[in-house]
Order: structure tokens, then C-alpha cells, then sequence
């Protein structure tokens, strides 16, 4: 690691509690010696703090599908705050353009309010499934985030049970059955590593939660438009009440929305549940979305990065079982992971350390956290596919 990096993480970390701003980006979440800094990014790649050029494989933990600077993102973005302005405490007319979209889009969605980020939107979604049902209890799933909100993150009224479990989710909606607001899961799990759900799991788990009373709400913050451009919930034909999107909804700028039918977000509607913010649809996240899901349903880009992720999950899958390594490789759309399965925890962690290391050194950006994924953009292209897998096979081999 270079000098410039420690001289700016010593700078950052007298200022700024662990020299960073969010957990994912620090010492603690694996980047050691010091998280790398980076100067800018284009397209699929962007460089560091000493110049030094990377095949992006974050892609901000997912936000920026489009890859980065996408050029109409852009221009939709400089062209709205050069000619129109950033925020007005009022609305602007194209925030129905963007809702319009995502109703159409996304099937389950009859209305939408749009806020800041995943765990603004969760915070209202969980409120509001409170106040429909007049129950106070939230069912998750082990390893599961949902942001970092306290009714998802610490809260007594939280029940955490493992996920792709029936008998457990059985258990506990027969044990809290008539205090359970809510089940929040996502419909694929892709914050703890990547799991699919079970065959039958998902419509159990929606129909147990439908005769219960209470609301099932899908958290799509990264399924959201990586699964399908419907979302997950569009390809698995499972109808949660409440939809959560982010991440990707921005195309890289901060906005995130809530949504269902319009039976429910009535109590929106009408004050029951009050949701509100001074930047919830800023015109900067306005014109981002809208741009982002022209770009969704047009671009081809967004119908082959899809094709990429099968073929970097097909590639690497190869390279594994040629090696012999005791390791897994699973994902859907552009999002992927790679798991070790040694004997002990503790061996996965170091292998993933070194695996995380190999590829930094290969100028490949993933993650060092095995519970993230590695996120594909629709700027990256086959080339770098056959890098990434080149990078990998060295790397799996050195372990
Ligand atoms: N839900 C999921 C599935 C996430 O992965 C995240 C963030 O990583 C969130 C919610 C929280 O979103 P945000 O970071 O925008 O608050």
C-alpha cells in the first residue's frame, strides 16, 4: 500500500471517526492497511490516489449499474441543476415521470414515495406496515441489512430467524402470529454473500405471511433492476405488499423509493404515516432516475451485462472445479460472490482475505467483505470479463 494513502487516511482519521465515512469502507470491514482513495472513476474502471487504474468490481456496493460518468446520466444530471436547480421544498413536474416509470416497471407498485436511500425507505416501509396492521413485530432473516435503522438493526420488536427455512419461519409465525407487522426479507439474498431462495420458500413464505395479517415487504435495494428490470419480485412471481428500491434506482445518485398498492400507502396519503425530507426527490435524484430507467429499458448494454454475469459465474465456476478448490460460486444478473467451504470459518476468512489481496494486486476491485458481492455495470464488457477470470484463475492458484 502506498504512502500517499496512509498520509491521507492519517489526515482523514483525525477528523473524521475512522478516517471514513461509512462502515463498508473501513479497516474494520477488511480494508487493510488502509482503504484505498479514489481520485475518479469511468466507465468500468477507476483509479486510486497513486494513479494506479482498476477494473471496478463494486461499482459503489451496486449503485452505479450504469457504470461510472455514464454519459446521459450525466448530462440529465448537470443539465437539471444548471437549468433548473437542486431542491425547492416544493414539487418539480417530472417526479411523476419517474413514479409513471417505476409503476409500470415494477409489478406489484401502484404508488411510490421517493426518498434518500435504502434505509430511509425501509424505516418508512416497516412504519407503515405497523400502522396498517396495528402490530408492532418485524420477522427477519439471519445476516440479512436492511440499513441501519434501529427497528431493523437492534430492536426488541425485531425477530431474527435463518433464512430458506420453513420450519423456522413456520415456528415463528405461530409463535408471535397475531403481533407480526411484517416479514422483511429479500427476495434473493445477496447482502450476506449471494443465496437463492429454496424452490416453494418465497410463495410459502408470502402465503404464511398473507393469511397471518401481515405485510410481506421485499427489500429490492440491490435485486431491484440486477435481478430483472421488474425486480426479483418480477422474476419469481412473488407479490410482496411493500417494495423497497435503491441502490441502482439512481443510477449512482442518492434515491431510493418506497412502494405498494394503493390501499396501502393510503395511510401515506393521508397522514397516518407521515413521510417526509427536505431532499426526498431532489430534482439531482429525479433526473438521475429518470435517466437511469431510460437507460434500463433501452440501452443494450442492460440486456448483455446480464449475459456477462452468466458467463463470469460460468467461468469462474470452471476455474474452481479445475482446481479442486473447496469453494462455491453463485449469483444472478450482474451480482455474484464467490464462497469458500473449508472445514472452519476461520480458514474462509483467510482464503477470502487472500483471494480479496490476489485480485487488489491484479488491479481487480472487489470487496475484502465476503458478506458483499461483486457487482458487474453495464460499462463492463466481455474483455473485462476475460480479465476478471485470467486475474481469478492466477489468484485461485496462489491460495
Ligand atoms: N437493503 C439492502 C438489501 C442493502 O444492501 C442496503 C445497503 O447496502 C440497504 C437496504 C440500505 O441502503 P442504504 O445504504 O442506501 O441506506
Amino acid at each position: 500500500m502506498s504512502q500517499r494513502a496512509e498520509d491521507l487516511f492519517h489526515r482523514a482519521s483525525k477528523v473524521i471517526a475512522g478516517g471514513v465515512n461509512s462502515f463498508t469502507r473501513s479497516q474494520l470491514a477488511g480494508w487493510r492497511p488502509f482503504p484505498l482513495f479514489i481520485r475518479g472513476g469511468h466507465g468500468s474502471r477507476v483509479q486510486d490516489s497513486e494513479g494506479r487504474e482498476f477494473l471496478d468490481c463494486i461499482m459503489g456496493l451496486g449503485a452505479v449499474f450504469p457504470g461510472h460518468r455514464e454519459p446521459t446520466i450525466l448530462e440529465a444530471v448537470t443539465r437539471h441543476i444548471e437549468q433548473v436547480g437542486s431542491v425547492f421544498a416544493l414539487p418539480i413536474e417530472e417526479e411523476a415521470l419517474a413514479a409513471e416509470t417505476l409503476v409500470r416497471l415494477v409489478p406489484t407498485l401502484e404508488q411510490v414515495r421517493f426518498c434518500n436511500t435504502g434505509t430511509e425507505a425501509i424505516l418508512f416501509a416497516v412504519r407503515l406496515a405497523r400502522k396498517f396492521t396495528d402490530r408492532k413485530k418485524i420477522l427477519t432473516f439471519e445476516g440479512m441489512y436492511h440499513g441501519f435503522g434501529d427497528a431493523v438493526y437492534f430492536s426488541k420488536d425485531r425477530i431474527v430467524i435463518p433464512w430458506n427455512d420453513t420450519k423456522s419461519l413456520d415456528a415463528a409465525i405461530d409463535l408471535h402470529g397475531t403481533h407480526l407487522a411484517a416479514v422483511l426479507t429479500e427476495p434473493i439474498m445477496c447482502n450476506r454473500g449471494y443465496c437463492a431462495s429454496k424452490p416453494g420458500y418465497l410463495n410459502h413464505l408470502a402465503e404464511r405471511t398473507r393469511n397471518n395479517g401481515s405485510l410481506l415487504i421485499f427489500d429490492e435495494v440491490i435485486t431491484g433492476f440486477r435481478a430483472a428490470i421488474g425486480g426479483a419480485q418480477d422474476l419469481l412471481g412473488v407479490q410482496p405488499d411493500l417494495t423497497v428500491l435503491g441502490k441502482a434506482l439512481g443510477g449512482g445518485y442518492p434515491v431510493a423509493c418506497l412502494g405498494g398498492s394503493t390501499n396501502i400507502m393510503q395511510l401515506v396519503t393521508d397522514d397516518r404515516v407521515r413521510m417526509m425530507g427536505t431532499f426526498s426527490a431532489n430534482g439531482i435524484a429525479v433526473a438521475a432516475m429518470i435517466a437511469s430507467l431510460q437507460l434500463y429499458e433501452t440501452s443494450d448494454n442492460f440486456k448483455r451485462v446480464f449475459n456477462l454475469g452468466s458467463a463470469v459465474r460460468e467461468q469462474l465456476k470452471q476455474e474452481v472445479k479445475d482446481l479442486g478448490m473447496p469453494a462455491t460460486v453463485d449469483g444472478i444478473g450482474s451480482v455474484f460472490q464467490i464462497h469458500f467451504n473449508c472445514d472452519s470459518k476461520v480458514d474462509n476468512k483467510k482464503l477470502f482475505e487472500k483471494w480479496w489481496q490476489g485480485m487488489l494486486n491484479r488491479k481487480i476491485l472487489i470487496h475484502p467483505d465476503p458478506n458483499e458481492v461483486v457487482f458487474l455495470s453495464m460499462a463492463h464488457i466481455i474483455d473485462d470479463v476475460n480479465y476478471f477470470i485470467d486475474c481469478a484463475r492466477e489468484t485461485l492458484k496462489s491460495l
